[in-house]
């Protein structure tokens, strides 16, 4: 054993030596400085959207391929939207992915609506047979997520809430560059939300709807935006039209300097794909022998993985140790990013889906456990990494492969 293949963690050498942090998102260039800079002095605060918040709608509409798109505080503000836009309210029932990120299901549960959670396939992602096997009378739409960047069966999925009359909402968060068999998620559904928190494409905080629906659109800005902003853009002729003053209660703006941020995010776009895509398929290659952990990447065939995280299937088959074994030993070797995710997991126990009454007083409730055999399996299973995709990752990301090839190796069986 030469002393390079001793593990860190039994008092080998780390194979990567970085400083910390090793993941920062965006990448804080000068131009981006310049951007924001720019941005102070133009305005803090615009009350509609003849300026940044106007331009950057516009160019992530153009970056989705979508015709409209408004933006939000946050991607759970927006997703809240779409639930009211919906028509969504208490007696009825949404499908949800029990594997998500909490906030693709939680904004329903806040107005009482009955979320029924559906099992993941081997890429994390609702198909149309584990969404039809929670169908009821009550269902009324279906929201999913393009899990890590893997978007779902899409034609499918398409076709079974066809079938069933229900309304299609993507949560695309994960999957800003994504495609499913060469059209972009968040144009299949009826309408779809992207969270630009610290995602592919970031504002900060913030979030975009999207939709093809002038009157989705209308209703998006009575949801989170109200007086000069609708009263300037919704029809007057529209029923909800005398509601444009005050919206519809709640204000759910994105802030000028997010904004900023965001169109200078969508004017590298074309950069920030073309490297994410590079090392995506570096690691892909680097690992496609690897027999302790496979990358968990949809084939090209179905589509174009969406480029927020890599995503890796631990195979404990073939190791000598557990998953949570091996996230420690690549994290001793200096790979602190190496993560088996805890906040995005099995939420379908969560009191908060149990509260169907939102008044309610704090009585905490569990709701039933369902069986989720293909959650437990993908959750049980998955290690994350990050794509970078900035000028100077390349010690970063070889450093990340070397890692998982020095752990992989020792740890095979
Ligand atoms: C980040 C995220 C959200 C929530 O977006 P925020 O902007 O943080 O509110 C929702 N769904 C998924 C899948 C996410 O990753």
């Amino acid at each position: 054993m030469t002393t390079t293949s001793v593990l860190a963690a039994h008092g080998g050498t780390k194979a990567l030596d970085i400083p910390r942090p090793h993941y920062q998102w965006p990448a804080v260039t000068a131009e981006l400085e310049q951007a924001v800079r720019a941005q102070l002095h133009r305005s803090l605060s615009d009350r509609d959207a003849s300026g940044v918040i106007g331009e950057f709608e516009a160019a992530f509409a153009r970056f989705v391929g979508a015709p409209h798109a408004v933006s939000f505080a946050s991607g759970t503000s927006a997703i809240h939207a779409m639930s009211r836009i919906a028509g969504l309210r208490p007696g009825d029932a949404v499908i949800a992915p029990a594997y998500t990120f909490f906030a693709t299901a939680t904004p329903f549960a806040h107005d009482g609506i009955e979320v029924r959670f559906a099992d993941a396939d081997r890429y994390g992602n609702v198909t149309a047979a584990t969404l039809a096997e929670k169908l009821t009378p009550a269902v009324r739409a279906v929201i999913l997520t393009h899990m890590w960047g893997n978007p779902c069966p899409m034609d499918e999925i398409v076709q079974f809430c066809g079938t069933h009359n229900l309304l299609l909402l993507e949560d695309c968060s994960h999957a800003h560059f994504a495609s499913w068999r060469g059209r972009r998620v968040g144009t299949f559904g009826d309408m779809a939300v992207f969270s630009t928190n610290q995602k592919a494409i970031t504002t900060g905080e913030g979030g975009v709807l999207v939709t093809a629906d002038d009157r989705y659109r209308e209703l998006a800005l009575l949801f989170g935006h109200y007086n000069k902003r609708c009263q300037k853009e919704i029809h007057p002729g529209a029923e909800y039209y005398p509601y444009a003053f005050t919206g519809m209660g709640l204000k759910h703006r994105i802030t000028t300097l997010g904004a900023a941020i965001g169109v200078h995010q969508l004017d590298h776009a074309p950069d920030i794909e073309t490297r994410r895509r590079t090392i995506l398929t570096r690691y892909a290659s680097g690992l496609a022998d690897n027999p302790v952990i496979t990358p968990a990447i949809v084939p090209e065939t179905d589509g174009q993985h969406g480029l927020y995280v890599l995503g890796l299937r631990f195979n404990p088959a073939n190791a000598s140790v557990s998953r949570d074994e091996f996230v420690a030993l690549c994290q001793a070797e200096g790979a602190t990013e190496v993560d088996a995710p805890g906040s995005t997991r099995d939420i379908s126990t969560e009191p908060l889906f149990a509260r169907r009454d939102p008044f309610a007083p704090w009585v905490p409730r569990t709701p039933p456990a369902t069986e989720l055999p293909g959650v437990a399996a993908f959750a049980d299973t998955f290690i994350k990494i990050p794509l970078w995709g900035y000028a100077g990752d390349a010690p970063l990301v070889d450093g990340y492969l070397d890692v998982l090839t020095k752990v992989s190796t020792a740890v095979a069986r």
